[in-house]
């Protein structure tokens, strides 16, 4: 446990930045060259880590994100970032400590099967999965499971759902095409302010009128611009703003409803509208079956509690989408949230990690 606790320690204060992993990486392969690990990394991925222990099938899967953000460290520890503007803001250090923890364990099993570590680079920026993806170090992968560490879940709570865990996240920009005249003459023009206004009151009936009542979703509109003085319409106006919807048929809902509801109002205006839909993360999607698998295995050594979806996006999402797959939440007992500059983990919530990563990839092993 010491030893865990000392290996976060010093990635703590060796982070680095998404896709800029190489310290990171290098530490990992050492420490699993060691366990005994084959290490798999594919000459595609520039940072990251894929090893192997045993052999055949099942082949479960074990995912650990590894890249820090770029932020300035503000907790007064005495293991502080040493490197300036960058910081394990996200936990990400205790993720990857409770990996090798966990793998030194299982390297002392007989694994039935084939066990797969992934050491994923660039969650933050939400394209390492899909590198991971692209590189082919998730072919033949029967099962896999991850974790984030939780500050408001105390020592020994773990957060697990069945379905939607973490919101998929899309972005969109309208701009409103009319013409511009002079403000005391409207007739002469074709006014982009009130067709912005009418359709940003309509896109709020999208979760009111159309959204299923038991299914949750956010559509916010969060940056408007137009026009820039008193006397002028303007010929143009903007607005911007964040979908987060936790399955995948209401995400398709709302943008359908929202393509519809921006092109008639623009149209009932007499004018058009230019729409820029971003797709971001998609939901974290709970295998439903797998899920009861590791509750129970969960319930033997820590306490379950169902904790509400977060409507944070997390790029875990790229593989639950493609693989039977369960993330879950593990209490970490911290000051201060994901994100801020004086997040303190409890290092007492490290042993938890350690203990799911090893008993899930035993009992996956054995149950599939
Ligand atoms: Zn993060
Ligand atoms: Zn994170």
């Amino acid at each position: 446990m010491d030893e865990s606790i000392r290996v976060r320690h010093y990635l703590h204060r060796h982070p680095e930045l998404s896709d800029q992993e190489f310290e990171t990486t290098k530490f990992v392969t050492e420490k699993l060259t060691e366990f005994g690990y084959r290490i798999t990394t594919p000459k595609t991925l520039n940072t990251g880590v894929i090893a192997e222990i045993g052999q055949g099938s099942p082949v479960v899967a074990l995912r650990s994100d590894i890249d820090a953000l770029p932020i300035q460290e503000d907790t007064g520890l005495e293991y502080s970032s040493i490197n300036n503007g960058v910081m394990h803001a996200c936990g990400h250090d205790f993720h990857i400590a409770s990996l090798l923890g966990a793998a030194k364990l299982l390297s002392q099993n007989d694994i039935n099967g084939t066990l797969r570590l992934i050491f994923q680079p660039a969650e933050e920026t939400h394209v390492g999965a899909e590198e991971v993806v692209e590189s082919g170090a998730t072919n033949g992968i029967d099962a896999i499971i991850g974790f984030h560490n939780k500050p408001d879940l105390k020592t020994g709570e773990i957060g697990i759902l069945p379905g939607g865990l973490m919101a998929a996240v899309d972005q969109f920009k309208v701009t409103f095409n009319g013409i511009g005249t002079h403000a005391a003459m409207p007739e002469l023009g074709k006014d982009p302010i009130v067709a912005l206004s009418s359709t940003i009151t309509a896109l709020q009936t999208i979760v009111s009128r159309n959204i299923f009542s038991h299914s949750s979703a956010v559509v916010s509109i969060t940056h408007i611009e137009g026009g820039n003085t008193w006397n002028v319409l303007p010929e143009q106006s903007f607005f911007e703003g964040t979908v987060r919807t936790f399955d995948e048929k209401v995400r398709a809902e709302i943008k359908e409803r929202f393509y519809e509801v921006v092109n008639y109002q623009s149209r009932s205006f007499g004018l058009s509208a230019t729409i820029n839909w971003i797709t971001g993360p998609d939901v974290v999607d709970n295998n439903v079956k797998l899920t009861k698998i590791v509750e129970d295995e969960t319930s033997k050594f820590a306490q379950v509690v169902h904790p509400t979806p977060s409507s944070a996006g997390e790029d875990f999402a790229y593989f639950s989408q493609r693989i039977p797959s369960v993330f879950v939440f593990v209490g970490s007992d911290g000051n201060s949230d994901w994100h801020h500059s004086d997040l303190i983990l409890n290092d007492d919530s490290l042993k938890y990690g350690i203990e799911w990563y090893y008993r899930i990839g035993l009992r996956l092993l054995n149950s599939l």
